[in-house]
């Protein structure tokens, strides 16, 4: 891509902004990277504009942009950041240099010491959510031109990328680039299985494209009749997905029922559930499987609607009904909000809240002492199955499946979880190791003075209320 190429594509979406310094920052990290070269072979330029491009895609500011073309050249050349600063400014230097700080830590499972670093630095670099952005969009690029690396170094890539880039990506909500990461790791990681499941898939692809498209066409009728503007799109699952599904139900892929979805795209909320109703009085819905993710989103703001049909063939196909904007947040999750932050639009007023669990998350996890607690509750809190348990006054707190009364005591506020002393649900008495349903209304029983016991630790899921717990715990030294 040129770097005319480039300033059309940001103007695109930012017209008010002057692009000069992208054909600035394009120059500099040429020709400060014109004698490298990738693996691959080909130009090390090549890298810096994929970056550059994913960060347009996902219609990021002109710092980050910048920042994306400039991301290597401390870390890869002479340059420095003090040139950097001068050249370009505080804020492009300061987002070159957190990436430059997340890429010099290298991570395994087996090291707790690379463990320690790395959220050391995550929290650090997580004052500002586009030096994230950036460095997803690099490892998206390093995971595309992974085979040419040495086996043992695809490996310990392969192996971040799946432990912990793909599950922040997820975090961040940005579902495209979870999915293409995903998919990545995994052939890496398990050559044989990805090639037979590809195998697998690519030859029902045909049976099935042509159920789909039988279905779409009888869908389109009806959807045409009511006058709603929407598009409806096939949607293929992620091999990833699709093998996770098998090894959770322990079944071959013949057996995997709903992998034919379709997405309905339309203007406005009350559309999504005026084209829900005709859809479910067209076609039988299956039983169970409505969920209504617009008025109750997912932490990561995913929102959108989600059914199983049966098609008129006999097939179940997944529906899912979304609003445009609910579709760029689909997608792209939480870059598809930085940009309004910069004024360009309308501001987006919910945009700091959206980014506060995250800093909230992050601190939970700078609460907790060892690498090894981190590990953990990184897998348990990126899992996003979640439950969505009420307040008596009506408040909805989301915690992950298996949570007890104790999690949402300390979601609701750190004093009550301290004093807690029993909870209801629904109005009746439960012990403290009840699993909380979706839809519960919890209410917690406190007493003054009453404080943590150590074996609540083995009752809590969430990392916040384990850190407070064990921080108690440790002040009384009651737990090492
Ligand atoms: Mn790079």
């Amino acid at each position: 891509m040129t770097s005319e190429e480039m300033m059309l594509r940001f103007m695109e979406y930012s017209p008010h902004v002057d692009p000069a310094l992208l054909e600035k920052a394009y120059q500099v990290s040429k020709t400060a990277h014109a004698s490298q070269a990738r693996a691959s072979g080909e130009d090390y330029f090549i890298h810096c504009e994929a970056v550059a491009s994913t960060l347009l895609d996902f219609k990021l500011d002109l710092p980050s942009v910048c920042a994306g073309l400039l991301h290597d050249v401390v870390e890869d050349t002479p340059f420095t950041i003090g040139q950097l600063k001068k050249e370009f400014g505080i804020e492009i230097a300061q987002l070159v240099e957190g990436v430059t700080k997340l890429d010099t830590l290298q991570f395994t499972s087996r090291d707790e010491a690379q463990a320690a670093n790395w959220r050391r630095m995550l929290l650090a670099t997580a004052q500002d959510i586009r030096v994230i952005i950036i460095k997803l969009a690099d490892r998206l690029h390093n995971m595309r031109t992974l085979q040419f690396l040495p086996p043992d170094r695809q490996q310990r890539i392969a192996h971040e990328t799946a432990t912990l880039y793909a599950p922040l990506a997820h975090r961040l909500g940005m579902f495209a680039l979870k999915s293409e990461l995903e998919d990545l790791a995994f052939k890496h990681l398990h050559p044989v299985e990805f090639a037979d499941l590809e195998r697998q898939v690519n030859a029902l692809t045909a049976g099935r494209e042509k159920a789909l498209a039988n279905f779409k066409a009888v869908l389109e009728k009806d959807l045409e009749g009511t006058g709603i503007h929407h598009r409806v799109l096939a949607r293929s699952k992620s091999l990833w997905s699709i093998y996770s599904k098998m090894q959770r139900q322990e079944k071959p892929y013949s057996e995997i029922q709903d992998s034919l979805g379709v997405r309905i795209m339309t203007d406005t909320v009350a559309n999504c559930y005026a084209l829900l109703g005709v859809i479910h009085s067209e076609f039988k819905p299956v039983a169970g499987s409505f969920t209504d993710y617009i008025s109750i989103p997912k932490i990561n703001l995913y929102q959108s609607l989600h059914t199983t049909v049966v098609s008129p063939s006999g097939d179940l196909v997944e529906i899912q009904l979304r609003t445009e904007d609910m579709h760029r947040t689909a997608e792209y999750g939480i870059a598809a909000h930085w940009r309004y932050k910069t004024g360009e639009h309308a501001t987006d007023a919910h945009l700091e809240e959206k980014l506060n669990w995250l800093r909230q998350w992050l601190e939970w996890l700078q609460d907790l002492k060892s690498p090894r607690e981190f590990l953990e509750s990184l897998k348990t809190d990126l899992e996003l199955h979640q439950v969505f348990i009420f307040t008596p006054m009506g408040e909805v707190k989301a915690l992950p499946s298996g949570a007890t009364p104790l999690d949402f005591a300390f979601a609701v506020h750190t004093d009550i979880g301290m004093a807690c002393v029993g909870a209801k649900v629904n109005n009746k008495m439960v012990s403290l190791d009840y699993a909380l349903k979706s839809g519960d209304i919890c209410e917690i029983l406190t007493r003054r003075g009453s404080v943590p016991k150590k074996d609540w630790l083995r009752l809590v899921k969430t990392a916040r209320a384990r850190s407070k717990i064990r921080s108690y715990l440790r002040e009384k030294g009651i737990v090492a």
